[in-house]
């Protein structure tokens, strides 16, 4: 097959003009041509009048090798690499022990998947429950009963990601495309196949529940055994001055499990255990991470600032922004986790605490886009002296945005305009905040330190420059967003084990190797591999 990129057609094309487009380019007559299949296919809007697809294609032709030779000289035509997945190892039959995944989230979902299709029967452990009844627990929370501090929007089956816009796409570097795998394996667990050549695939939150289920049921089907509701206290480990070697798990039921090698998938909101793997010694350093607020605007407003009359055209669904601006005062602010037609969630995970994060049905048809408006913070500036100081500054945040929302789990609220100005705000305008369980009115200020409010101060006025109407009075901001990603860094060597405790395997976003769910399945998929090789059967 034979690889053709940077295709581009018009908007409107019809059927017909793709492949004309093909035989232009290789310059080839129709019979030629026997199959094409579309790799990717993106956008370029930045002339709004004139919005672009522009495809990557897969074709098969008669006369490749001839082809190739005429085209060696161009990168836009080139033999379609194998990207399928090939598995590293495979079990033993007679399994002595079996592996641990601790977390199951979309790393440990991929890291247990794989170990599982390699024959590894794992073992998962769970703090959380099943999709479905924390589905119950999660929605409740945002309808104002208790929050559950071990079934919510942080911890359970799925992980973070659950709820949220399902975005599949990341900048990571993926040389070994594991990428691949992780979109084939959602999309045989019922995903939109369209995920496999969009540029900017998502799922939404509701196909995610679902797709969760089946990978699990693959995971038991395969042999792999989990348990929810099970979380993991304290390692027992064993050496001296420093260096250990795993021996197994103290579990919250009480129970011991023995075990050589675990796969550490905590996701970056597991403070308590990063806790107590910092009393153990294992090593940790703090890490840089961002704070801010969710911003909200109507989401016919972004279409119509990106597309212009094109708004509206399913090809191009709910527009989306990135915007980056670096501040006067040394700070970068950044949008992050953008939403398109979607809502602001209550993401806490701690009683007395206020978190805002993102999510959206697939369909992206809710009336506002939001999006994170963050300021990067560092160990070094910001929080200097203690691995885990990035935690306790979250928490303090937190705290603050609870006692400002009215200590009942409201999001302390603003509109743009009162928060430009300086001045608490009291009366929303035309666009509604969409957080759950509510929000209230005040001065944001009060919940993030001076620095972030003049950094967002200054960045949101440079962003109205790219998208008309982002400064807009009337748009309002909740907060505080401090999940951005974890504040800590579990540290691992070349093969993927902790620096200092062989036989723990820190993985995902928690551990500091990913940022997203697929990026975090990428690592799932890595670091399974990393344990399979190093894999020793001694009972
Ligand atoms: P997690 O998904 O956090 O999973 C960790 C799991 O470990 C949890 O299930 C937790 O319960 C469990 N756990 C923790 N401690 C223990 C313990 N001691 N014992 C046993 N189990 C434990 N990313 C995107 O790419 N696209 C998006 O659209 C997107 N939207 C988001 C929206 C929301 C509301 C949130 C909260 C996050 C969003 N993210 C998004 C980020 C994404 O969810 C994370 O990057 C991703 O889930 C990280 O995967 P992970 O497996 O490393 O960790």
């Amino acid at each position: 097959m034979l690889r053709l990129t940077d295709i581009k057609l018009p908007l409107d094309h019809d059927d017909s003009a793709l492949p004309q487009a093909i035989l232009q380019k290789l310059g080839v007559p129709a019979e030629q041509l026997l199959d094409i299949s579309v790799f990717k296919r993106g956008y370029d809007a930045r002339n709004k009048r004139d919005i672009q697809l522009i495809y990557t294609v897969d074709v098969e032709v008669n006369g490749q090798d001839e082809l190739l030779e005429k085209f060696a000289k161009d990168t836009q035509v080139r033999l379609t690499p194998d990207m399928t997945y090939k598995f590293v190892a495979q079990a033993p039959e007679n399994l002595n022990h079996r592996p641990v995944v601790v977390g199951l989230g979309p790393c440990g979902i991929f890291a247990a998947l794989i170990l599982a299709q390699m024959g590894y029967k794992p073992i998962v452990l769970e703090r959380g429950k099943a999709v479905r009844e924390r589905t119950k627990d999660t929605f409740g929370f945002w309808r104002k009963q208790p929050l559950n501090p071990e079934s919510n929007v942080q911890f359970g089956e799925g992980g973070a990601g659950t709820f949220s816009d399902g975005k599949l796409y990341s900048q990571v570097k993926d040389r070994k495309h594991y990428g691949r795998k992780v979109l084939h394996e959602f999309v045989a667990a019922g995903a939109p196949e369209e995920i496999l050549y969009v540029s900017k695939p998502h799922i939404g939150t509701f196909k995610l529940v679902s797709m969760v289920e089946k990978m699990r049921q693959q995971i038991i089907d395969l042999g792999g055994e989990i348990r929810f509701s099970t979380r993991v206290e304290k390692l027992d480990l064993e050496g001296e001055n420093g260096e250990f070697t795993l021996k197994g798990l103290y579990l919250s039921d009480g129970e011991y499990l023995a075990c050589k090698q675990v796969i550490l998938a905590l996701g970056h909101s597991a403070r308590d255990t990063f806790q107590s793997l910092y009393d153990q010694g294992v090593y940790i350093e703090a890490k840089p991470f961002s704070i801010g607020f969710r911003i909200e605007h109507e989401q016919s407003m972004i279409d119509q600032c990106r597309f212009g009359d094109n708004a509206g055209n399913p090809i191009l669904g709910a527009a989306d922004y990135k915007l980056v601006h670096h501040c006067k005062n040394g700070r970068t602010v950044y949008s992050f986790c953008m939403c398109p037609g979607g809502t602001v969630v209550a993401a806490a995970s701690e009683p007395g605490r206020v978190v805002t994060n993102g999510m959206s049905q697939y369909s992206r048809h809710e009336r506002n886009a939001n999006s994170a408006i963050v300021v990067g913070i560092t160990p070094e500036q910001d929080y200097p002296g203690h691995p885990l100081a990035g935690i306790e500054l979250q928490r303090r945040l937190e705290e603050m945005a609870y006692q400002a929302g009215g200590e009942n789990y409201n999001a302390p609220g603003q509109l743009i305009g009162d928060f430009l100005a300086g001045k608490p705000s009291h009366e929303l305008g035309e666009v509604t905040p969409s957080y759950t369980p509510g929000v209230t009115l005040t001065d944001l200020s009060k919940v993030v330190p001076d620095y972030v409010s003049e950094a967002i101060r200054e960045a949101i006025p440079a962003f109205d420059r790219q998208i008309k109407g982002f400064a807009k009075a009337d748009g309002t901001l909740t907060g505080v967003e401090t999940r951005t990603s974890s504040p800590v860094c579990i540290k691992r060597g070349k093969d993927y084990q902790s620096i200092n405790v062989k036989g723990l395997y820190p993985a995902g976003e928690g551990a500091g190797y990913a940022g997203g769910i697929w990026s975090a399945g990428i690592d799932g998929i890595r670091v399974a591999e990393a344990l399979a090789m190093a894999f020793d059967n001694q009972a």
